[in-house]
């Protein structure tokens, strides 16, 4: 594996290698490498003859200046994982390098998704997200790029941008890895003490009950179980958890069975920390 930490650097190399026909995968992390990050790498290596693994903690989408101080750091062991899979670069870049005239986010109208739950919960958050997306797919062009439907609006978000801004590559979006007792995968996960991490399993339990149920029961009970099945845990605090449609977000109300399709929205405050978890249901 190759480690490279400049846009010059990179692109010398990319350019050489899409010169001799190959393809290109882009895996945008930010560090602290769980098996989740691990399934995108797998996937970005078995569909392109190249993978790029970039681990930037980008500044401009953290809306709270402690969560950002607080995100962990796992350069060593990042670097063991990446390379036991062959990833083949990992790609550090600085805030300097990523921002030069400092870290600005721009701002573009990608209308309601980027304002409700987490662009509401975290305001400019998206912003952030699509500024530095686009900056990696700028420099990096890859043919196709992988994320996690774990940030499940995240995904809306990079979706419109990609079809909006860089309609030439196609996107993946792999399922959430979870744990045995289907916690999702977080770096978030290694701030949960050990009665947390037991108690956090309530939320992906809450998400489960409402696909089990999905066409018996109101939208209204539905969610009031779930929220009840959390609540029951004391570290616990929910944020928002809502049942939404697929595409733009908007809350469902009603009758179940009158939706072929939705995808169930949560955050969770565990203790100190936040925790993001979603579920696609379906008749
Ligand atoms: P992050 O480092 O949190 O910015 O995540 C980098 C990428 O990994 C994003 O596309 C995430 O959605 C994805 N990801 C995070 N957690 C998981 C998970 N448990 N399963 C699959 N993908 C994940």
């Amino acid at each position: 594996m190759i480690v490279i930490k400049t846009t010059k650097e990179l692109q010398n190399y990319l350019n050489g290698q899409k010169r001799d026909g190959k393809t290109i995968g882009f895996v945008p992390t930010m560090g602290a490498l769980h098996e989740g990050h691990l399934s995108l790498i797998k996937k970005s290596m078995a569909e392109t003859d190249i993978t790029v693994c970039s681990i930037f903690v980008n500044p401009t989408q953290f809306n709270n200046i402690s969560d950002l101080e607080k995100y962990p750091i796992k350069s060593a062991e990042d670097f063991k994982l990446l390379a036991q899979q062959n990833c083949t670069v990992l790609f550090m870049p600085s805030v300097l390098e990523m921002y030069p005239n400092g870290p600005i986010k721009n701002k573009e109208d990608y209308g309601n998704i980027t304002k409700v739950f987490e662009g509401e919960k975290r305001p400019g958050h998206f912003d952030g997200v699509i500024t530095v997306v686009s900056l990696f797919l700028e420099i990096i062009k890859p043919n196709k790029t992988f994320f996690g439907q774990k940030d499940y609006q995240q995904c809306l978000v990079v979706k419109n941008l990609i079809s909006k801004k860089f309609p030439e590559i196609s996107l993946f979006i792999e399922p959430t890895l979870r744990n045995e007792n289907g916690l999702a995968l977080s770096s978030r996960n290694a701030h949960l003490l050990k009665n947390e991490l037991t108690e956090a399993e309530a939320v992906s339990k809450a998400l489960f009950s409402i696909k089990l149920n999905w066409g018996l029961n109101t939208i209204e009970q539905l969610v009031e179980n779930a929220r009840n099945i959390i609540n029951e845990k004391k570290s616990l605090k929910i944020e928002y958890l809502n049942i939404c449609n697929l595409n733009d977000l908007s809350v469902l109300s009603g009758n179940s069975s009158s939706y072929n399709e939705a995808v169930v929205l949560t955050a969770v405050f565990c203790g100190e920390v936040r925790l993001i978890d979603n579920l696609i249901v379906y008749k």
